[in-house]
Parts: structure tokens; sequence; C-alpha cells
């Protein structure tokens, strides 16, 4: 049979490949669909070519679908596959060696030279989640040691740490590597006197040449006292900037050269550029896998996670570790994460900072954790998320949509809703026969978390009444046709332009409403409203207003706009500000 003249088979491919989406964050594999449908419809295995055919293309249908289309349509059409996805709470697989260590440390370690955004996520998460897993302990390392290129700024050391106690995710242990500038010495010292480090002052290009010719350079061959000597010149000044680097030893035939005889500490014109922190102390800074290697040492991580970028990074320093005769603890390195759509560069949001585009680091068109606790996304849909990638090596695309369908889950049932009409247009609704009492419910699956209400009467002298209704609900196109003004009653459009608009009260029935398939929209009684404006996550602002009840809302609270979206309310004053989460 052709199995696109199957309907039952296209249907049951859809379903495969709608569940199968669903289970791998959007995006459906054909492989393991094939295989279902052909447990299912044995009478396709002569014709598995054709199947597949039909398959790949039912499956791309699906994945052009947001991740949050697929969800909806699996839980409105087989609710009954979700129960079981509930039940299972996602875990992260377990950490390599644990039984051969007493406690387990994971740290976190963010150069403090911008805010951290959702790229710092999956550190923070996994490392905090392991740690709490095994009731270990989580460290925060503050790695600042870079004053001339990466420089730390001041306010990021306190914004990192609201971040990570936003986060839940609090440190048991703190350290700031320019505070420790004396131990990484003592360790340099320990690899000179050892003979299994030097001070090499060729220029660069020509370290670059012999090395790539796996040869020594000429200081690598010195006596350990003659490259003590140096260091202490090093440290005393003797040296300008780029004019002398320590150099760790490793073997020189290592097939990546970047791994040959790394460079550990360089000397800063701290004059120019004065550390934040520690001024113009130190000339002599340590580099990334000097400080990074004898702090994981001394801090006693036991399980390093973090991402595959730093794989070399590794390699590097388990020469070190050899040297001074140190176990190099369980490395896990997960695959790149990225968010499509969200600037994750820190380099392009302190740009972007400097120039003006951003107005505070918590823009809400910046991914940092600070914009998204400002809009009103939630910490656990972040750890939620990040916890169900887990620690995989493969690379994981996300995206907002992702992220949403995590904060959704927690956002709908939990959230009162209110009516919010944006762009408003006065609606004046003619011979209304009676007053209407209309108590609206706070969530309408929870009637008992409350409700507010409305009296909606006519005009004494016209028998009117005057509601606010949105612009794009109520325009020209609209005339003749009937509405259904949410709860209250319907009503016939006769007149409307840019700033108002007339109708005549229909009936009560909702009934009626369905039976006409009338548009059912919100309202705010003129009178009884409150002037609000939304902030967007593109920065955009919409003005509107939103019904009286909103008066009593406090700053932080988040509500759901009926039909417009999740916000979390910023100030409340003569007028409401809200920012978007999302719709
Ligand atoms: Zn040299």
């Amino acid at each position: 049979m052709n199995p696109k003249e199957d309907v039952s088979l296209k249907e049951l491919v859809r379903k495969s490949a709608l569940l199968n989406a669903v289970k791998h964050d959007g995006k459906a594999q054909a492989g393991p669909v094939v295989g279902k449908i052909l447990g299912e419809k044995p009478e396709y295995r002569g014709n598995v070519k054709e199947l597949s055919a039909f398959i790949n293309e039912v499956v791309n249908e699906v994945n052009s679908l947001s991740f949050a289309e697929q969800k909806r349509i699996v839980e409105e059409k087989w609710p009954e596959t979700l129960v079981k996805e509930k039940s299972e709470e996602k875990h992260l697989p377990p950490l390599p060696n644990v039984a051969d260590y007493r406690q387990i440390v994971t740290r976190f370690s963010p150069n403090p030279d911008c805010v951290l955004h959702l790229g710092s996520a999956r550190a923070i998460v996994l490392d905090h989640e392991y740690a709490r897993m095994y009731k270990g302990k989580f460290v925060l390392r503050f790695e600042d040691t870079d004053p001339k290129i990466k420089r730390p700024v001041t306010e990021f050391y306190d914004q990192i740490r609201k971040d990570l106690a936003w986060l839940e995710c609090k440190p048991d242990e703190e350290y700031i590597q320019s505070d420790r500038i004396s131990i990484y010495y003592d360790h340099a010292e320990r690899l000179l006197k050892e003979d299994n480090a030097y001070v090499c002052t060729c220029s660069p290009e020509h370290f670059r040449q012999t090395v790539l010719e796996e040869k020594p350079c000429s200081c690598r061959t010195l006596s350990a006292e003659e490259n003590l000597s140096r260091w202490k010149q090093m440290l005393e000044g003797g040296y300008g900037e780029g004019e002398a680097v320590l150099r760790v030893k490793t073997d020189l035939n290592h097939p990546n050269p970047a791994v040959r005889d790394w460079p550990a500490a360089r000397v800063i014109d701290t004059g120019k550029f004065p550390h934040p922190r520690v001024g113009s102390k130190y000339k002599v800074w340590p580099l990334y896998n000097l400080a990074c290697g004898v702090d994981d040492h001394l801090m006693g991580i036991t399980h390093i996670i973090r991402g595959k970028e730093h794989l070399t990074n590794e390699v590097r320093q388990q020469y070190m570790y050899q040297h001074l005769g140190w176990k190099y603890p369980e490395a896990i390195h997960y695959g790149r994460l990225k968010i499509t759509g969200a600037t994750l560069s820190k380099s392009k949001i302190v740009q972007g900072m400097r120039e003006g585009l951003y107005k505070s680091w918590d823009d809400p068109r910046l991914a940092t954790f600070a914009a998204l606790r400002r809009r009103g996304i939630q910490r656990d849909a972040i750890k939620k998320m990040i916890i169900d990638v887990g620690p995989k090596t493969s690379d994981v695309i996300l995206s907002w949509e992702n992220l949403y369908a995590y904060n959704r889950k927690i956002l709908d049932p939990s959230t009162d809703r209110y009516f919010f009409v944006q762009d408003p247009i006065e609606l004046t609704v003619r011979k209304v026969p009676k007053s209407f009492d209309v108590k609206l419910n706070l969530h309408p699956d929870y009637p008992e978390r409350g409700f507010r209400s409305y009296r909606i009467g006519p005009h004494e002298s016209d028998g009117s009444v005057f509601l606010w209704v949105s612009k794009k609900d109520v325009d020209a196109s609209k005339v003749g046709t009937m509405l259904r003004l949410m709860e209250l009653f319907n009503v016939k459009i006769e007149k409307a332009n840019v700033y108002s608009a007339e109708g005549l009260f229909v009936s009560e029935s909702y009934e009626e409403a369905r039976k006409d398939r009338a548009q059912l929209i919100h309202w705010v009684p003129v009178g009884d409203d409150f002037p609000c404006a939304v902030v967007m996550p593109d920065a955009t602002v919409i003005e509107g207003v939103a019904e009286g009840a909103c008066r009593k809302l406090r700053a932080d609270e988040i509500v759901q706009f009926e039909r417009f979206g999740f916000v979390r309310i910023d100030q409340v004053n003569s007028k409401l500000i809200a920012y978007l989460a999302q719709k």
C-alpha cells in the first residue's frame, strides 16, 4: 500500500513524531519513528524505502513547529502519554569514581569581567546540583587574574554573588584569585627549583617557531638557579610587558603545539592597567592554567564539570600535576549549549552597554540573569531545563521557546489572571437593559483563590456603558458583527474608528455567542481602569489599561494578562509598569 494513501498511518506517524519531538527538546528523529511504525504496521516491512521517505516528510513538518506548539498538540490529543512523563522526573547521571573521595567538591569559577548570563547556567546548575546530590561542597572562585584584557570590574563580584543567590545555588566557600597571588608564586618557584619550568625571554615569534620545530628555546636549557634569578628579576620589575614569560615544561613533541611548554605567568604593567582590587601591587600575573590548576588541587576539587572547550587545558595542566606529584581531579566536559536568539557573547554584551545600545544589565533584550529575573523567568525553569539537558558531551541547541515551556509550567497554575487591554479605544455600548455584576475568578482552575468583581451599569441618561477594548479587537472590519465581551454580554458593533467604537447590546447568553461563533474579547471598565505599560522582550513598550483590581498588585508579583502573556510587575505607582516574561 502507498503510505501516502493510508489515512490511519498518517495519524500514527504524526503522533509518533510529535511524541518523539516532545521527548527530545522539540527535534524529532526519524529513525525511532520508523522502528515504531514497523512494529505496529508490519505490512510495511516490504516497503521500508517509501515508508521512510514519508516519515521523513512528517518528521520535518513536526520539527518546523515550535516546542511549545508540539507540546500543546500532544497535551490536547494524547494527554495520557504525558502522565508517564510527569512521573519520570529527570535525574543527573552519576559522577564517576565517587567512592574514591571522602567528599565531592565542585566549583564554579567565573571571571568577574561581565555579569552572568544564561550561557553560565549550565556550569552553575550542574556543579551546584552535583554537590548537593552527593552532600558535597560547591565552591565559588573568582578568576580575576587578568587586569589587562579580561579586566575584572568591581561591581560584578557582587552581581555574580547575587545571581547565584537568586538561582539558589549558594556557594559553600568562596575564593578570589587576586587574593592568592603569593600562592601561585610559591608554586611557580617550586616548579622552577625542580627544573620543571623556566623563564623564557624569547620573542613570541621566535618561541612559536622553535616550538613548532619541536626544539627547545635557549632559555629552556638554563640551570634552575639561573631561572630562579630570572624569576626574581621578573617579580621585581626587571622585565617589561612581553619581555619574560614563565613556562611549564611539557613534551616538546606533544601532537598539539599549543600544549608545548605552555605559558603560566606573565608581566603586566599594572601602573597602566591597575587591578580593581589589588591595584598595582603585583607585576607578575598567573595565567589561567597555573592559577586554575593550583587552585583545583588546593581547594580539594574532586570533580571538574565544565565545557569541552577546556579539554586542551586539562592536557596542559596534567603536566603541571605530574611535576607537582598531584592527582588530577575527575573532569567532565559537556558540549556547547547554544540558545538561539540570545546574545551570549560577553564581549557583545559589554560593547552594547558601552555604546548605550542597552540601558542596563537587566535590559530585556539581554539573556543576563538580571534581565531574566526582571522579566519574570523563574529560576526553577532555568534549573529544570539545564538538569534535563544534563552534562552530555554533544552540543545542544535550545531556543527561548524551550525555556518558555518550562517557565509556563510553573507560572500557568501559580499566577492570577487579569484583563489588560492594549492600545485601548473606548467602546460605547447602547441600550444596555440592566446592571451586570461580573465576578471574575483569579484563576479558572482554582476558584478558591478568589475573584474580582465589577458592576457594569448603564448610564442613567441614555442607557449606555463605556468600556476600554483593544484597537486590534474592534476595528472597522468588525462593524455589523457580534462580539462577546468576556464574562459580560454580547454586543453588535455599529461603528469603529481608531479612537472609539459604538455598539448595540444584543444579549447576555454565552450560548448565543458560541452559536454565532462570536469572537471573545477582553474589556476594562472606563473609570475603573489602571494605566499600564508593558515592556516587551525587544525593549519596545506597549501602552494600555489594566483592570482596576490591578491597583493592589505589588512589585515583583507575576500575573497573567489574559490573551496577552505572563508579566512581572515592576512598578506600581500612578501607572503600572510590567515586563513581559513570555506570551
Ligand atoms: Zn625562550
